[in-house]
């Protein structure tokens, strides 16, 4: 320490470190070097926007230079974060804009080396943090789209909001699979397939953090929650998971790689245990796994107050001193909002002093931190443009939206009633979900539960506006009410039945009874006992157990649609748009099956119950026009375990209406010496065709796919891709692959 550093005079600008045409290795080495051992520990450190103003704690209210020099400059924090719904007032974009300006501000004038801040919140579903902000559908309903390019421009879409009001760090993509629906958090999944969460997260990833061409440092994108955290054994949220090894590392881990493989720039840690490890405290998962066997090169931040958890909520660590030192030595770089920051940072310097931490553990953690602030270009660019900011973010990319959330909507089961007429005639709308933003929009939106009581409605168009606008000429009749409902289908041409669920997040969404309600269950039978044509459209962020509305005429899930979702649904519903979206996600037949996937190893008894056998499969959806797929051919037959394998189909539309098709391929493997399930998939394409259209397409996918963890119980094996043979599934025909 220099005495200059010791005294605590600000450096003069036109160091090496901030000349940016240095490369990047070499200004992280010379800026880590000035540092003190106090700076880096703040470097280490990210604190709720709620200790900057009110009463330094929780309230919301205007930044206050006490509580900010406590945060700043006292502890030398170098992160702030939003929790959900933690929002500058008024919550609009440029009062975003202002106040992580005012925050960078004081960091950068009350930091000796003038080390940026980076601001980070969770944009789940486009940058839900603001009123004004566009909310695209959650990821549940962006599963069923598979397609990756539409994730990449709504993640684009993401970052230019998030970073038009100074946010460059946002908490999203989620790449745990969809396993249970009675967890709270599945509708922030994308699939129950590691396959095809991790090629949409991956292709998010990669909008997200795009070059900006708007004059702004760059956004670095999370991969959330490593890992296990979809996993807690009873379905509620972050109760501890049993993941077999084998499972662990064939099935949950997969769903992360392509992030690490797109360059994802942090990861987020799973606030659970893992076979009796909390994550946090797990060098396995965080240094063997993350680094050594993935790749992972970034920064890995802590979920909320989750090293205090291991002292009071998984009492693996007697105190906080001792949890600090065991997260950081298992691989955490960043504690998010340790409830108590002094405690942190000064049980950090007690670690590295005792020798529980080694310094050289520290270093590397800053380092990455540090590389990750020049790479996004902060310290060249650590403001945004106040005057920017509403017009980038208030109502934009509506369009994209409403595709997001027409692609998203799954036709389940269509007796003839789909697509309506838009001409005149009487239309019945009516259930929970109708008329209604925040069952549409889902939780993390504006408010961390979702739409907050105390604020002002975000605009969005319901389901009801949707039908209304889209048939102008119809009698487009409201029913809020049962009664009202079954008295108006009397004389209708149709009825439209909306349902839904309470918005929330986290463990305050989970449930033991993730099926529709009896008053859901109860109006549909009394609207289909008028005899008339009933479409019912379920907007929920889980596929619910249907009950008697299992054989609906018509049946849509509309997942949690976001701001477009009742223009996007009345396209499906009047024609407008050919449905395309596929269920990412098995949909279970009773409340008993879970957890629920289409995976499951083989050797299950073959009575129904004990099998696979849901109400609708994994990759299920139906268009209005009809498709034939061709037997698959390979290019090569035998291959090496390194190779590539390109899959030929031909697909045509044999029907009258323009359509899209997605087209899964699996893998069979008709012996394995561990079990292996029926199918995997290995890869998948969205093909659009003209009615009479038939084409030629491909599908190519890595050999490395196929790896399993081979060997007995002992399961201390990595992935291996085995010898022998297989076989490519498109559909009901397959062919031969060897793999020598
Ligand atoms: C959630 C994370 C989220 C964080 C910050 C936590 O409670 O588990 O997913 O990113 O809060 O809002």
């Amino acid at each position: 320490v220099t005495g200059a550093q010791a005294s605590g005079v600000m450096e003069p600008a036109g160091q090496d470190y901030q000349d940016a045409r240095a490369p990047v290795d070499r200004r992280v080495e010379s800026l880590l070097k000035r540092m003190t051992l106090e700076e880096k520990v703040g470097q280490m450190t990210q604190i709720r926007l709620g200790k900057l103003r009110g009463n330094c704690e929780w309230n919301p209210g205007p930044l206050r230079e006490d509580c900010m020099k406590a945060v700043l400059e006292d502890a030398k924090v170098g992160s702030i974060l939003s929790g959900g719904g933690d929002a500058p007032n008024p919550n609009t974009p440029r009062a975003w804009a202002e106040m992580t300006n005012t925050i960078q501000k004081y960091a950068l004038d009350h930091s000796r080396l003038r080390i940026p801040l980076i601001y980070g919140a969770d944009g789940v579903h486009g940058h839900s943090n603001v009123l004004s902000a566009t909310m695209f559908p959650h990821q549940i309903g962006l599963g069923a789209t598979w397609n990756p390019e539409l994730q990449e421009q709504l993640g684009a879409s993401t970052g230019r909001a998030m970073r038009a009001t100074g946010v460059f760090w946002n908490f999203a993509p989620v790449s745990d699979i969809a396993r249970d629906t009675r967890w709270g958090r599945y509708y922030e999944t994308y699939s129950e397939d590691p396959v095809l969460a991790g090629a949409l997260a991956a292709a998010n990833v990669r909008g997200q953090q795009a070059e900006p061409t708007d004059g702004t440092a760059k956004l670095t994108a999370t991969a959330k929650h490593f890992a296990g955290y979809s996993e807690p054994f009873n379905g509620h949220d972050r109760a501890p998971a049993q993941l077999p090894i084998r499972y662990l590392q064939d099935t949950v881990l997969p769903a992360f790689q392509p992030q690490f493989d797109a360059g994802v720039g942090t990861v987020m840690i799973n606030s659970g245990a893992v076979n009796g490890v909390p994550a946090h405290a797990s060098k396995y998962l965080l240094t063997t796994q993350l680094r050594d066997r993935m790749g992972f090169r970034g920064v890995a931040i802590t979920d909320w107050e989750d090293i205090r958890f291991l002292v009071d909520r998984y009492h693996v660590a007697a105190d906080y001193e001792e949890a600090i030192a065991m997260a950081v030595n298992a691989g955490v770089d960043m504690a998010m909002e340790p409830s108590d920051a002094a405690g942190f940072t000064s049980g950090l310097l007690a670690g590295v002093r005792s020798g529980a931490i080694p310094g050289k553990r520290i270093d590397q953690a800053v380092r990455r931190i540090l590389k990750l602030k020049f790479e996004l270009g902060l310290f060249e660019k650590p403001f945004v443009d106040v005057e920017k900011a509403d017009a980038i973010v208030n109502g934009a990319d509506r369009a994209l939206a409403r595709q997001a959330a027409a692609e998203s909507t799954v036709l389940l089961r269509n007796d003839g009633v789909l697509p309506l007429s838009t001409g005149a005639g009487k239309l019945v709308v009516t259930g929970d979900a109708a008329d209604s933003v925040p069952r549409q929009l889902g939780g993390w939106s504006v408010g961390w539960q979702g739409v907050p009581d105390w604020s002002a409605m975000p605009e969005a168009v319901t389901v009801l506006e949707g039908i209304r606008a889209a048939a102008p000429s119809s009698n487009v009749v409201s029913a809020p009410a049962q009664a009202d409902a079954v008295a108006q289908a009397g004389d209708a041409d149709a009825v439209v039945v909306v349902l839904g669920e309470d918005p929330g997040a986290e463990g305050e969404s989970d449930t033991e009874e993730p099926a529709l309600t009896a008053a859901q269950q109860g109006l549909v039978d009394a609207v289909r006992a008028a005899g008339k044509p009933v479409v019912v459209v379920l907007l929920t962020g889980r596929p619910q157990v249907l009950g008697t509305v299992a054989d609906a005429p018509a049946l849509v899930a509309g997942w949690l649609p976001g701001s477009e979702g009742g223009s996007a649904i009345a396209d499906v519903l009047f024609g407008a748009v050919n449905p395309s979206g596929k269920l990412p996600v098995s949909w279970p037949k009773t409340v008993g099956d879970q957890p629920f996937s289409y995976d499951q190893p083989r050797g299950a008894n073959t009575v129904p119950s004990s099998g696979y056998d849901p109400a609708f499969a994994f990759g299920h959806g139906l268009s209005y026009t009809t498709f034939t797929t061709s037997a698959p051919t390979v290019k090569s037959a035998e291959v090496r375990r390194d190779e590539q394998v390109e899959v030929s189909v031909t697909v045509a539309n044999t029907g009258a209406r323009d359509g899209t098709l997605v087209v899964p391929v699996y893998v069979h493997q008709p012996v394995s010496k561990v079990l292996t399930p029926e199918r995997r998939l290995v890869g998948f394409t969205r093909v659009a065709l003209k009615a009479g259209e038939q084409r030629a397409v491909e599908v190519t996918f890595d050999v490395r796919r196929l790896a399993v963890t081979s060997g007995d119980m002992d399961g201390s094996g990595k992935p291996e891709v085995a010898k022998g043979d297989y076989e490519v599934v498109v559909g009901e025909e397959r062919t031969r692959l060897t793999v020598r």
